[in-house]
């Protein structure tokens, strides 16, 4: 491992470029603290997420360079689902020796990777070395028009409730892991497996449909899904004083889940409790149903309403199926119980 001056030199230069572009940022890596310069009428969204090995990740299967992928992509996620445009971003990393330059070179190609496809900024950190596993911590700046960050507590009866893309594959993908399957680097790449495994180690956040639902304040509430599609909706119910009801038969369950459940009961439970998918959840009035099609068009993205926003103070989540509607429990996934 090189020493820390040479290592956070490289990291300042590989910054250099995307900082010079920046018109918001006055001083970047190398003083004691970055110097901005916000924009008029704009508002600044904040967000921290710490990945502890061997609890968030495991070194054993997963490549470096999606790793270095992932650190950025929860945070942008964050910054997504509050209808936020992603900017700045701070690393701080606990580095065991485990961890040598070959292994930062990778990481480090992932990240400004996908920085770099979303004009994010890496303007400074901490660097310290870790007895144990590796720690990164990782902490994303954005912007929004002021009072437009769409917030978990804004949901209201009567809304429809929407999700980007599909769910389950992540949850999927961490199974096959744990059973021993790997990231394979030669043919049959796209096979659903690998899939799979991509969807939970290499997730894409809905950086640009986030960003423009909010700029078009198209969604009351909106949060992203980490935790699972079933809690994450009780999180907006909960804040927002409502409850939901979710059609069984709208929830668009990834491919990927076939591969670890053949039962269409298991496959369902895992594709709603499973976390770590990273799709926006959000709720909006049926009358801006057309806009958001336009925008999902536009970015790429597909939506599916799920259900609907009741008016109940319980907060209790319900499931409609077979025409019946029941109690649903909004448990996933919890860091403490697991
Ligand atoms: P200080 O002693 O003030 O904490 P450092 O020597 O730790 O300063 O850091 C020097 C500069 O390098 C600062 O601008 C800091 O933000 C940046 N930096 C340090 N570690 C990282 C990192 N892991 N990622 C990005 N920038 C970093
Ligand atoms: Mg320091």
């Amino acid at each position: 491992m090189q020493s820390e001056l040479a290592f956070i030199d490289d990291l300042r230069a590989r910054a250099a470029g995307a900082a010079r572009q920046n018109a918001e940022l006055r001083h970047g890596i190398g003083d004691d603290a970055a110097v901005l310069r916000a924009a008029a009428n704009s508002e600044t969204l904040i967000t921290v997420d710490l990945l502890i090995e061997d609890v968030d990740f495991r070194l054993e299967y997963t490549p470096p360079r999606w790793l270095g992928h992932k650190a950025l992509a929860v945070s942008l996620s964050d910054i997504a689902a509050m209808g936020g445009r992603p900017q700045f971003s701070l690393l701080s990393l606990g580095i065991p020796r485990s961890c040598g330059t070959a292994f930062w070179e990778e990481f480090f190609d992932g990240y400004f990777a996908l920085a770099g496809e979303h004009g994010v900024t890496l303007i400074g950190g901490d660097t310290s070395s870790a007895p144990g596993g590796l720690a990164i911590d990782s902490i994303q700046l954005g912007e929004c028009r002021r009072g437009a960050a769409v917030l978990r507590s804004g949901a209201k009866a009567g809304d429809e409730i929407y999700i980007t893309g599909s769910i389950g594959a992540s949850a999927a993908g961490l199974r096959l892991l744990l059973a021993g399957k790997r990231v394979s680097g030669g043919n049959g790449d796209d096979d659903l497996t690998q899939q799979a495994l991509r969807k939970h180690l290499r997730p894409e956040p809905r950086v640009e449909f986030g960003w423009r639902i909010g700029e078009e304040q198209l969604a009351h509430s909106m949060i992203d899904v980490s935790d699972g599609l079933a809690r994450d909706l009780a999180h907006i119910c909960a804040e927002s004083g409502v409850s939901a009801e979710i059609d069984a038969s709208s929830v668009p369950i990834s491919p990927e889940v076939s591969l670890v459940e053949t039962d269409a009961e298991k496959a369902f439970e895992l594709a709603v409790r499973g976390g770590e998918d990273f799709e926006l959840l959000f709720t909006a009035t049926g009358a801006k149903a057309k806009e958001l099609v336009k925008i999902a068009g536009e970015t790429g993205v597909v939506v599916t309403r799920i259900g609907e926003v009741i008016e109940r103070s319980d907060s209790a989540l319900r499931l409609r199926r077979d025409g019946k509607s029941i109690p649903f429990a909004s448990r996933g996934f919890d860091h403490f119980t697991g």
